[in-house]
């Protein structure tokens, strides 16, 4: 069996990638109110594309962070190898309380979220399915049903393969799934996670990743 081909990505191309992705957020006149980045990969690039949707006279976009972890579980019927499954751990989420003072809560806002690969979905899965049916629940408690939150996702990059569960259709087929790249089903090496970033740069521009 083949080794498992690395795919380098280097700070560069992250930020190229953002930067792309924000002028197609902006051209099509769809400039988020909130960004979330998923922890900790979808920080950096929350942080970046932030920069690239900054228009002229406005505030900058607060970004706000949730912690996600995928672990190993074992599913609800228990033994055998096919049960075992990834289960999302929360291990950080939105305070409601302190939104709603600073940003009126997320009731009729555009909310962008943001990670930094789509691998199997369950993540971005999780993330959009909570936010939702959270703002749904705060909709209902402050009688605000009239003000549909509209949310979109940011990833650097979509592997190419079939995904464990899905995102909305309204979502992706009003193209408010956006993934900078689509790359074959191999192993993303990001520059954050490099030990020695000039080797880790090199490899990338020898991939045609910077
Ligand atoms: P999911 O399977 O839920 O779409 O992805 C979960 C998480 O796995 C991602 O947010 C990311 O942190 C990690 N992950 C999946 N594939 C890769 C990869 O190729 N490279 C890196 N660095 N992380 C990955």
């Amino acid at each position: 069996m083949s080794e498992v081909e690395k795919y380098y990505i280097s700070y560069n191309n992250v930020h190229k990638l953002c930067q792309k992705t924000a002028k197609e957020i902006l051209a099509r006149n769809e400039r988020p109110d909130i960004i979330i980045g998923i922890s900790g990969g979808g920080l950096i690039p929350a942080r970046i594309i932030r920069s690239f949707l900054k228009v002229k006279g406005e505030k900058n976009i607060p970004i706000q962070a949730i912690g996600l972890s995928l672990y190993e579980s074992m599913g609800s019927t228990g033994g055998g190898e096919e049960a075992i499954g990834k289960e999302v751990v929360r291990t950080q989420w939105l305070d409601f309380g302190a939104l709603k003072e600073h940003f009126d809560s997320l009731i009729g806002k555009r909310v962008l979220i943001v990670d930094e690969v789509d691998d199997t979905r369950t993540t971005l899965h999780y993330a959009v399915t909570e936010l939702e049916k959270e703002v749904q629940h705060q909709q209902k408690m402050l009688n605000r049903l009239d003000e549909p939150t509209i949310f979109s996702v940011f990833v650097i990059h979509n592997k190419d393969k079939p995904k464990k569960v899905d995102l909305p259709r309204e979502m992706l087929e009003s193209g408010r799934y956006l993934a900078a790249e689509t790359v074959p089903d191999e192993w993303l090496v990001y520059p954050w996670d490099a030990e020695d970033i000039d080797e880790h740069t090199r490899l990338a521009k020898l991939q045609g990743h910077d």
